[in-house]
């Protein structure tokens, strides 16, 4: 039987790029919960906010029943569809990740989402990325990761990854939204990021995607 693996951790430790290599390199399908919660604050951006683009999270609450996310498998990769349109792209703006942490901490909006990721989980060979997963989410996985890396090599990351994307923006922007982030996600009261007691600790401060993906791979008996 192929496993269920739970990888966690702070942002930009490379999580998603890291489980989507193993899980090709597995045969497992990979998911990105992070994409769930940018999902709805997208919704939310587009359908509960007020002129300046604060979001009305009570209005997004009672309005969860109209969300319909679901993730479609194109060449082999869970695209992300918001009520039937691809919001693969729009996920990722800027203004998406300077509010989905105030989404990812109501409750409501954490259960919503628990049935679609337990859902995928429940036949196995399936690698999650996320916040909670061996916490929360999955708390029998097979194996549990825990990422980290240094706060100024995840900026530098970050930025990178920006830039090539052909985002405009600076270090100092892409920094507070890296602190913010990481700040709302461990202290909230509903399912905070943290390490899993039973989870390894990846720190890849140091070493690069590669050799990160032949440590968590070296854990992985075959
Ligand atoms: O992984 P990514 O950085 O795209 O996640 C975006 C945000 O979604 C996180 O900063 C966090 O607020 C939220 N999230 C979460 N639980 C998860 C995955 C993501 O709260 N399992």
């Amino acid at each position: 039987k192929k496993p269920v693996i739970a990888i966690d951790g702070f942002s930009s430790t490379g999580k998603s790029s890291i489980s989507k290599i193993i899980a090709k390199r597995l045969g497992l399908i990979h998911m990105d919960t992070g994409a769930l919660y940018r999902g709805i604050t997208f919704y939310a951006i587009q359908n509960c906010a007020d002129n300046d683009g604060n979001i009305d999270l009570q209005k997004l609450i009672s309005s969860l029943p109209k969300i319909n996310l679901e993730f479609q498998n194109i060449d082999g990769e869970l695209i992300l569809f918001l009520n039937g349109k691809n919001i693969d792209k729009e996920i990722r703006f800027p203004q998406v990740s300077d509010n989905v942490s105030q989404v990812a901490k109501e409750a409501d909006v954490r259960n919503f989402l628990l049935k679609t990721q337990r859902d995928i989980a429940e036949k196995g060979g399936v690698i999650m990325d996320g916040r909670d997963i061996g916490t929360v989410v999955l708390p029998n996985a097979d194996y549990k990761f825990f990422m980290t890396a240094s706060q100024d090599e995840r900026v530098r990351r970050r930025f990178l990854e920006l830039e090539l994307a052909g985002e405009k923006t600076d270090v100092e922007t892409v920094k507070q939204n890296l602190i913010s982030r990481d700040k709302i996600d461990s202290e909230r009261e509903v399912s905070p990021l943290k390490q899993a007691d039973d989870a390894i600790l990846i720190d890849n401060t140091n070493i690069n995607k590669e050799e990160t993906i032949e440590l968590i791979l070296s854990y992985i008996k075959k």
